[in-house]
């Protein structure tokens, strides 16, 4: 079991007032709030040993250098990569789904299928309707139903010998839809088909473990962790890693420059061209710290019983309809009140203190398919409270009102 309220005094974020009213951030979805602790990190790398790595004799650089490359190898250890090389750091999510579209430019062919799921975020598709541009390859989609769940026997029958890549993400951010990625991966490998599994929302709510997925790519945001924005990671497997040509070209991914001719680093720093996002890196190791010191396992178990606990309040309130309603979700909850616009209740709660998203939150697909224009999405984290809920669900009803 986790304690609540030892834990929100991590995050002095919480304690601010938003139009004079208590904050209540149920915006975690989009990003997540960030712990003392991590904060504390990021001002000691600024305070004590800022400088960039990979180059310096002096001792700053050093310091800056190992404490970035044991990040890297927290993160190994918390995904369960087997090689710390495989662990990419990118900006984020959109950056590594970026690199490996890019990357697989020059392995397909015309003709050559993608899949995606109906599920996706923005992020998650334009990249792959670019690399079709780019190759000829065609882009398939596995549908939907009206429980926001894929349907797998669509997916099996799109799966054939032209099938090179298959992406998904392993939780949908604007329906909370865990998707059923052991199976998708299994099937995908079965055809030889590579998978890139979008991780940004999973990451906050358990704890992948990339040999046991046999998953061929895998990326996520340190933001939506209890991390700082700007950096996430992109974990490859080593034999795909080698294979795809590097993304960018820079300072600290090359061997050897002449005019005639470069050679590329070796892995991870093929991929890493330019100056990172040192202290990001750092600060997101320093996250997962702090969430595993919480356990994944308290944080699931807490975070569903907000889940159920909201969804039976929500479902009270008549005309309120939650979209995404499978059986494997996490704590996001997507709804619309009868026809009122999403905006004007999530203006009205903002009046009131209550953060939460509204639009069509990347992922206009979705949109389409239900035929909205959008909805108002709450999430929670682990250091929400059920009294939160109550006083958003009383400032929903007073929204409510205020709008029929
Ligand atoms: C947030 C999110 C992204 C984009 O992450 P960035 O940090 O903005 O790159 C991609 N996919 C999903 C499912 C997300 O929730």
């Amino acid at each position: 079991m986790l304690n609540v309220q030892d834990i929100r005094k991590d995050f002095p974020i919480l304690n601010r007032k938003v139009n004079g009213k208590p904050l209540i951030y149920f915006d975690n979805a989009a990003t997540s709030q960030t712990p003392q602790q991590v904060i504390d990190v990021i001002v000691s790398y600024y305070s004590n040993y800022n400088a960039n790595i990979h180059r310096g004799v002096h001792s700053l650089s050093q310091e800056a250098t190992d404490a970035y490359e044991k990040a890297r190898i927290t993160i190994q250890k918390h995904f369960n990569a087997k090689e710390a090389h495989e662990i990419i750091y990118t900006s984020g999510t959109t950056h590594g789904i970026n690199l490996v579209a890019n990357g697989f430019s020059s392995l397909l062919k015309k003709g050559d299928e993608i899949i995606v799921s109906a599920l996706e975020h923005h992020s998650n598709i334009v990249p792959w309707q670019m690399l079709c541009e780019r190759t000829g390859a065609i882009l398939k989609v596995i549908p939907m139903n009206e429980d926001g769940e894929l349907i797998l026997a669509d997916f099996d029958a799109l799966l054939n010998e032209a099938t090179k890549l298959v992406f998904v993400n392993h939780i949908s951010n604007a329906l909370g839809t865990i998707n059923p990625i052991e199976y998708i991966i299994d099937r995908a490998h079965s055809v030889g088909a590579a998978v890139l599994v979008d991780g940004a929302q999973s990451c906050p709510h358990l704890k992948p473990d990339v040999q046991a997925l046999d998953v061929d790519f895998y990326v996520c945001s340190a933001h939506k962790i209890c991390g700082p924005t700007g950096v996430g990671m992109l974990y490859g497997k080593e034999e795909w890693l080698e294979k795809l040509p590097p993304y960018q070209g820079g300072g600290e991914m090359i061997a050897e420059v002449s005019f005639e001719k470069t050679t590329y680093a070796g892995l991870p720093h093929k991929f890493e061209a330019g100056t990172p996002n040192i202290c990001g890196g750092i600060a997101f190791a320093a996250a997962l710290d702090y969430m595993n010191a919480i356990g994944f396992e308290n944080i699931a178990a807490y975070e569903n019983e907000l889940l159920s606990y909201a969804t039976e309040q929500l479902l009270q309130i008549d005309d309120l309809k939650i979209y995404g309603t499978s059986e494997e979700k996490t704590s996001v909850i997507s709804f619309n009140v009868g026809t009122i616009h999403p905006y004007d209740i999530g203006t009205i709660l903002d009046k009131m203190g209550v953060a939460v998203r509204t639009g069509h939150h990347c992922a206009q697909p979705i949109m389409d398919f239900f035929k909205i224009p959008g909805t108002i999405r709450a999430s929670f984290m682990f250091y929400n409270t059920k009294a939160e809920i109550d006083a958003f669900v009383v400032a929903l009803k007073k929204a409510i009102m205020m709008l029929s």
